[in-house]
């Protein structure tokens, strides 16, 4: 009996659906690497410092890894934050302002702050520097800014290429896996922003591009209703989302790490 009733909790763990997931590995490496495209030298020193030759591409799934310690748990929403339906630029802005649970953006912003106080360890360099890499990367995927009644995404039920799968999984990996290149590959096949992004993007707050998520989240929404087949047609209406959220989640943490070392 004990067997079976073993045999039915791991069924109900294994389909159970959390609001877990991140970039895939792939996803946080090129967020990580463009980054690293686009640092200053000093913010590469200083990050030589806290980092050694590990780079910012390998450092950017620690913040995943972690989760299968459970000393960890409590970070679990740092990688997230579910947005109402409907806000506009002003009212997301205040809704971040209000928050007090944890989130992905509060949880940056006190990250950037460890990391400019003169005071912190290096031990605690090192998780900040790590752990916003991470959170910068999932800032930026469109169902990490998404809806809490359906889990970001993680309870929309919809088939790919012929395979049970749900809108955050999708954003997370598949998406990201069907383009068939590495990390450096597709860094460096999609790394030529614009001089005009460049320069406003240098004035965006971490709030402009939460909103960037967010709407990028809701074309997402609009067009996937829950059991669509995706497949090619997808794949051809959204890889250029994908790899501007890519892009911008790059030249985001690089424009984060170029203003904590000036
Ligand atoms: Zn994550």
């Amino acid at each position: 009996m004990k067997r079976y009733i073993q045999a039915f909790i791991l069924i109900i763990a294994i389909y159970i659906p959390v609001q877990a997931g991140a970039w895939s590995m792939l996803g946080h490496r090129i967020v990580g690497q463009i980054a690293e495209n686009h640092l200053s030298s000093r913010s590469k020193k200083a990050i030589k410092l806290i980092l050694g030759n590990e780079s910012l591409a390998m450092a950017s799934n620690w913040g995943d890894f972690i989760k299968s310690d459970s000393n960890y748990d409590s970070l679990y929403n740092w990688h997230f934050i579910n947005l109402p339906e409907g806000l506009d630029q002003q009212k997301l802005f205040n809704y971040l302002d209000i928050q007090k649970e944890p989130n992905v953006y509060n949880k940056s912003l006190q990250l950037i702050s460890i990391l400019k106080n003169r005071q912190s360890t290096l031990e605690q360099r090192k998780f900040a520097l790590k752990m916003l890499t991470h959170l910068i990367g999932d800032l930026n995927q469109p169902m990490h800014t998404a809806h809490k009644d359906d889990l970001g995404g993680n309870k929309v039920n919809v088939i790919w290429f012929g395979e049970k799968s749900n809108l955050h999984k999708i954003w997370d990996e598949q998406l990201i896996d069907y383009q068939k290149l590495s990390y450096t590959e597709y860094a460096k096949a999609i790394d030529f922003p614009s001089t005009q992004d460049i320069t406003s993007w240098k004035s965006k707050s971490l709030k402009d591009f939460v909103y960037y998520s967010y709407q990028a989240c809701n074309r997402i929404y609009d067009y996937t209703k829950p059991d669509s087949k995706l497949s090619y047609k997808y794949n051809f209406d959204f890889v250029e989302t994908l790899n501007k959220q890519l892009l911008t989640g790059g030249i985001c943490l690089a424009n984060i790490l170029n203003n904590i070392y000036q």
